[in-house]
């Protein structure tokens, strides 16, 4: 059987493809995921932002977007989980106030509710926040959400299956052949041809379409994350201290998720370290008490590393390598909160309902180039 439609990987970006795919009528579709559920890999590892405060005019269409698809999920599976209004305070202090203002102008203009507060209003409202800086000044930005990637992509999956979707999970893809206009995707014992294939594989997507003998611009950099029990009950919205480059989002009462930590070299997807480094340990409850004195007594749960996907320009890959072959990836560690508007124009894109010739995945001559991260406001 010739599928309609395969999507290799079941993180956001494909569990949101196959959605999109779905609802344009697209009924013979296969998706394949490695593991033994969705969004296990960098979907599930992450922080869950969602922030108005993106440096990219368009990935604040993409957020916008998103907001929407996330939003329909919660309502369609009830799970409030999914996507939470919880709000985010950027903290500054010195030379980074200018990036902070720099926005401004462009949240006002684009109807995002926004408060600057300086820094006694910041501790007024948060009173745990005892130890910042005199300079700080904060941006508040109330509609911001956490997000539960895990809980979005079984809904997503789910409402595709309802219109015919096939899911394989426990199915690795091993290979990928482009013969006579067919694409054949070889996994196990088993090959699966699609008219179209769309590789949503994350930061093994280039692994895969090397197996075909092509190529992208894509560089795995890894990120990490901790979590980390407070000394007492608090009540944080998210914080993105631009200063340390440390963000945290709560996590139940007492628990914080912090992270930074990240390493902008070239890592293999197949083998990297998945637990937070040693330094990255002990360095993150001191980052915290440079904001609170919460970090004091902070315990460390656990910490854990995952995999972004860099690409020469900080915009994500998305449409047509070869005939029939279709790839989304180049997340640049901001791809939880753009996966749904990604995933759903990639899927348009490889239906020929949509065009963006300016995220093409071949608009790269193959040059090296330096990974630069993609969550900040530069
Ligand atoms: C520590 C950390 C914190 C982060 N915080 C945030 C945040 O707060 N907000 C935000 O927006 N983003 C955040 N990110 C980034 C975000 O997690 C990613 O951008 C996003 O998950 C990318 O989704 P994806 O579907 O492309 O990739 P993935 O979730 O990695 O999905 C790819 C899927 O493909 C499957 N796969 C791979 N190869 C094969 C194969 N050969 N055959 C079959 N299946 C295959 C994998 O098993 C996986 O399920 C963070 C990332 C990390 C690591």
């Amino acid at each position: 059987m010739t599928y309609d439609l395969v999507i290799v990987g079941g993180g956001v970006w494909g569990s949101a493809a196959a959605q999109a795919a779905a609802r344009a009528g697209v009924h013979s579709m296969l998706l394949l995921e490695s593991n033994i559920g969705l969004a296990q890999e960098s979907s599930a590892k992450s922080g869950g932002i969602l922030t108005d405060l993106l440096w990219h005019l368009e990935d604040q269409a993409f957020v916008s977007r998103s907001r929407e698809l996330y939003g329909e999920a919660r309502e369609q599976s009830g799970d409030v989980s999914v996507a939470r209004k919880v709000g985010m305070l950027t903290l500054a202090e010195g030379e980074h106030v200018a990036s902070l203002y720099g926005r401004i102008k462009d949240l006002r203009e684009r109807g995002v509710p926004h408060e600057l507060l300086d820094r006694p209003e910041i501790v007024r409202r948060f009173p745990r926040l005892d130890r910042l800086r005199e300079d700080t000044v904060a941006l508040w930005t109330p509609n911001d959400w956490h997000l539960n990637p895990t809980a979005y992509a079984q809904q997503a999956t789910a409402s595709a299956r309802d219109l015919g979707l096939t899911l394989r999970t426990e199915s690795h893809a091993d290979a990928i052949r482009v013969e006579g206009g067919k694409v054949s995707v070889l996994a196990g014992d088993e090959t699966y041809e699609g008219h179209r294939v769309l590789i949503a594989a994350g930061t093994w997507t280039r692994k895969l379409v090397r197996t075909a003998g092509l190529d992208l611009a894509l560089l795995p950099y890894r990120v990490q994350l901790s979590s980390l029990e407070l000394s007492e009950p608090h009540r944080l919205p998210m914080v993105w201290h631009l200063s340390t480059d440390v963000y945290m989002v709560p996590d139940g009462e007492r628990d914080v998720l912090a992270g930074d930590g990240t390493r902008l070299s070239e890592f293999d997807p197949d083998d990297y370290q998945t637990s937070g480094d040693d330094q990255f340990e002990e360095e993150i409850a001191e980052r915290l008490l440079m904001v609170s004195s919460l970090g004091e007594r902070a315990g460390l749960r656990s910490s854990w590393a995952g995999l972004v996907g860099a690409t020469p320009d900080r915009r994500p890959l998305v449409g047509r390598l070869a005939d029939g072959l279709y790839v989304a990836c180049g997340d640049q560690g901001i791809g939880v909160m753009r996966g749904p508007a990604i995933g759903e124009l990639a899927a348009k894109v490889a239906l020929g309902l949509a065009e963006a010739p300016h995220l093409r995945p071949d608009r790269f001559g193959g040059e090296p180039f330096e990974i630069r991260p993609g969550f900040t406001l530069d």
